[in-house]
């Protein structure tokens, strides 16, 4: 059963029709991975369909291309202020439905609203949050309503790639000295909370997000026949890296965001898990052995490095040694670690001068946004308004968001966009039958809205 939110004390009428326009941003495919194939023509056209639907917004905030499709709009306030501005973020690219079409109860495309939702790719992930906010700031204006601070939005074109023009925005802005006092992205959302002793429907609030790293393990053999072996073969040699690896997990950290989510655990579970949440967040040592031990795959996530071979190959022959092999590792990395110190330690671990580490990509995990300061008492606020009785939780973030690149220099960074998304419909984010519900969309306008005129001067 979803749940049901309490009606919202600010009445003030938004403007109608917010599930029109997400159906007909969803009709146009701007699938990133895509683009090579599809041209340049849907984000142009997307681009296009954004003057048009948002006509205040784009006569009042000058906006600039920053990469080849990414939007940045600067909203003036009304007098020169001094106060460091803030960074609403959302992506306008999606992954790509090919291959699963068959699946979806409607097509991907088609933008259909059925029974009070909006289904399609990107409803959730992320044209439904870019809705809500440019509704946000389009019914502001229609108000006369200015920010008593400067006001970025900046809106990605290819979050799904990894957002390479999300970076090079947030570089560009910091060169031009942009130092945002708080920076919102997506990665958190109005749900419910997977923990034990917890139920109803909190808004999620990401403080931070773990690294990212590929790491190819190697080794070469010397071929021949293999009826004559010497030693470990090539195949051999990776695979007891990989063996050793799996054997030797990373060692437990815990977080300071794990434990601000302890603590928010405690307040909010019932008696008998408050209890357990309350000494968790007190003993974070002993707390973090048992979420590793005990707390399942999401539980040891929070507290340690995780790490996962993905790729293995290696031999072209059943009867010839194999002159090479290679296996693939996917890394998590723990917030409080770096990247470097993750490769010395596969070194170590691996303990075998003839497999070679080679890193493949690596992005840092980032810092930790704090939750007892005014930025978050703000979301909390934003949350409010759209969500009557719903409390915010800080959360670690596992996933990837554009928010990192900001995260290195800004301070207060923080992953949530303001939509319900029930538990039994979170696989539609990059799965099948992604919907959000009108109702979720209209409460998400709310949220931005407050959270803009929440703003201190
Ligand atoms: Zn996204």
């Amino acid at each position: 059963m979803h749940a049901a939110f309490a009606a919202s004390a600010d009445s003030t009428p938004a403007r109608p029709g917010i599930e029109e326009r997400l159906a007909a941003l969803i009709r146009i495919p701007t699938v990133s991975a895509e683009r090579s194939v599809r041209g340049d023509e849907p984000f142009e056209a997307l681009i296009a369909l954004l003057a048009e639907f948002y006509p205040l917004l784009h006569q009042h905030l000058p906006c600039e291309r920053i990469g080849d499709l990414g939007l940045v709009y600067r909203w003036a306030p009304a007098e020169e202020s001094a106060a460091d501005p803030v960074v609403l973020m959302a992506h306008y690219d999606v992954v790509p439905a090919a291959g699963q079409e068959a699946e979806w109860s409607v097509p991907p495309f088609e933008g259909r609203i059925v029974d009070g939702q909006v289904w399609g790719r990107g409803a959730l992930d992320d044209k439904g949050a870019l809705c809500t906010l440019l509704d946000a700031v389009e019914n502001l204006l229609a108000e006369d309503w200015t920010p008593p601070r400067t006001v970025w939005l900046c809106l990605g074109s290819d979050e799904e790639l990894h957002g390479a023009t999300a970076k090079l925005i947030a570089e560009t802005l910091r060169s031009r000295g942009v130092r945002p006092w708080l920076v919102l992205d997506e990665g958190g959302a109005v749900t419910e909370v997977p923990f034990p002793g917890v139920s109803g429907t909190y808004a999620m609030v990401g403080l931070a997000e773990k690294g990212v790293m590929s790491v190819e393990l190697s080794a070469d053999g010397t071929g021949g026949h293999a009826s004559a072996p010497t030693g470990l073969t090539a195949v051999g040699r990776v695979a007891r890296a990989v063996a050793r690896l799996n054997r030797n997990p990373f060692d437990i950290r815990m977080p300071r965001t794990v434990v601000s989510l302890l603590a928010a655990l405690a307040v909010h579970a019932e008696p008998a898990y408050a209890r357990l949440w309350r000494l968790a967040a007190a003993a974070p040592w002993p707390a973090a052995r048992l979420l590793a031990a005990a707390g399942g795959a999401d539980g040891a996530a929070l507290v340690r490095t995780s790490l996962a071979a993905t790729m293995l190959s290696g031999g072209s022959s059943a009867n010839v040694l194999p002159s090479s092999a290679s296996a693939m590792l996917n890394i998590r990395v723990n917030v409080g670690e770096t990247t470097a110190g993750v490769v010395a330690r596969l070194r170590r671990v691996i303990a075998d001068p003839k497999v070679s580490v080679r890193v493949v990509e690596a992005d840092e995990p980032t810092p930790e946004s704090a939750s007892d300061n005014a930025q978050f008492a703000l979301i909390e606020d934003c949350v409010e308004a759209g969500y009557p009785g719903v409390d915010a939780i800080p959360y670690l973030t596992t996933a990837a968001t554009d928010g990192r690149h900001w995260h290195r220099f800004a301070p207060a960074v923080y992953r949530f966009a303001p939509l319900y998304i029930p538990q039994d419909e979170r696989d539609g984010i990059h799965g099948r039958d992604e919907r959000v519900a009108i109702d979720s969309l209209v409460r998400g306008e709310r949220c931005y809205r407050a959270l803009l005129k929440g703003l201190p001067a």
